[in-house]
C-alpha cells in the first residue's frame, strides 16, 4: 500500500502513521523527521534547510524531491510506504507521481486528516518530542510518567523550535495557504480521503483502518 498522509502540523499523522507502519510493515516516511536528522547530524543538507525548518517555512521543492527520490529507492520502500509529510505543494504532487511511474507504480490513497484549527493550537504548544526515539508527548493530553523525560529510554524531551507559540501561528496559516491545491489535485483524481481526526489516538486509528478497508484481529 502507497499511502500519503496530508494533514496541518499537530493533526496526529505522526503518530497514525508510526501505528499504522507497525500495523501493515510499511515504512513511515517523516520528511520532517527526516529533515530534522540532517540538522542535527549538521550534513550538508541539514545545513541547506536549517532556517527553512527552524522558522517553519517550507523547504524548496528541489531539495524535497531529491530527498524523498533518495529514501523511496531503498529497498524497505518497494512494497509501499507510508509518507508523511510529503507532498505540500502542487509541485511535490507532480513529483511523487513522476517518481512512482517511473517504476510503474502508483498512489493508492492520500488521507487528509482533519482537525480544527483552535485544537491544533492547544495540541501544538504542549508537544515534547524525544530526540533519541522520536516517540511524542504532550503536557497536557499525553505526559511522560516522568517530568519531561521519555518513558521509552530515558531521554531528557525536546520542545521541537517549530512548535514554539509564535511559530504556531505562521506555521498553521502557511500551511492552509499551500496545502489546499494539494487536497484538490488528489481529490480531481479520485485518492483523497476526508479522515475526521479529532478524538483519542485509538480512535482515530480505528476510523483510518476502517477507511482504508484494513481489518486488523483484535490484541
Ligand atoms: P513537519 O514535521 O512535517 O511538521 O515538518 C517540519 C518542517 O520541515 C516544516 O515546517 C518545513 O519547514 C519542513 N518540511 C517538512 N516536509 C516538507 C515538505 N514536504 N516540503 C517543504 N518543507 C517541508
Amino acid at each position: 500500500m502507497r499511502l500519503v498522509f496530508l494533514g496541518p502540523p499537530g493533526a496526529g499523522k505522526g503518530t497514525q502513521a508510526r501505528r499504522l507502519s507497525g500495523i501493515l510493515g510499511l515504512p513511515h516516511i517523516s520528511t520532517g523527521d527526516i529533515l530534522r536528522a540532517a540538522i542535527a547530524q549538521d550534513t550538508e543538507t541539514g545545513r541547506k534547510v536549517r532556517d527553512y525548518v527552524e522558522s517553519g517555512r517550507l523547504v524548496p521543492d528541489d531539495v524535497m524531491e531529491e530527498i524523498v527520490r533518495a529514501r523511496l529507492e531503498r529497498p524497505d520502500a518497494a512494497q509501499g510506504f507510508i509518507l508523511d509529510g510529503f507532498p505540500r505543494t502542487i509541485r511535490q504532487a507532480e513529483a511523487l507521481d513522476t517518481i512512482l511511474a517511473e517504476r510503474g507504480q502508483t498512489l493508492d490513497r492520500a488521507v487528509l486528516f482533519q482537525v480544527d484549527r483552535q485544537v491544533l493550537i492547544e495540541r501544538l504548544s504542549g508537544r515534547m518530542v524525544c530526540p533519541v526515539c522520536g516517540t511524542n508527548y504532550h503536557r497536557v493530553f499525553h505526559p511522560p510518567r516522568e517530568d519531561e523525560v521519555c518513558d521509552g529510554d530515558g531521554a531528557k524531551l525536546i520542545q521541537r523550535k517549530d512548535d514554539l507559540p509564535e511559530t504556531v501561528a505562521s506555521r498553521l496559516e502557511g500551511y492552509y495557504h499551500q496545502i489546499q491545491p494539494v487536497v484538490e489535485y488528489y481529490r480531481n483524481r479520485g485518492l483523497l480521503y476526508e479522515l475526521d481526526a479529532e478524538g483519542d489516538a485509538d480512535t482515530v486509528t480505528r476510523r483510518l483502518l476502517q477507511g482504508l478497508g484494513i481489518s486488523v484481529e483484535p490484541v
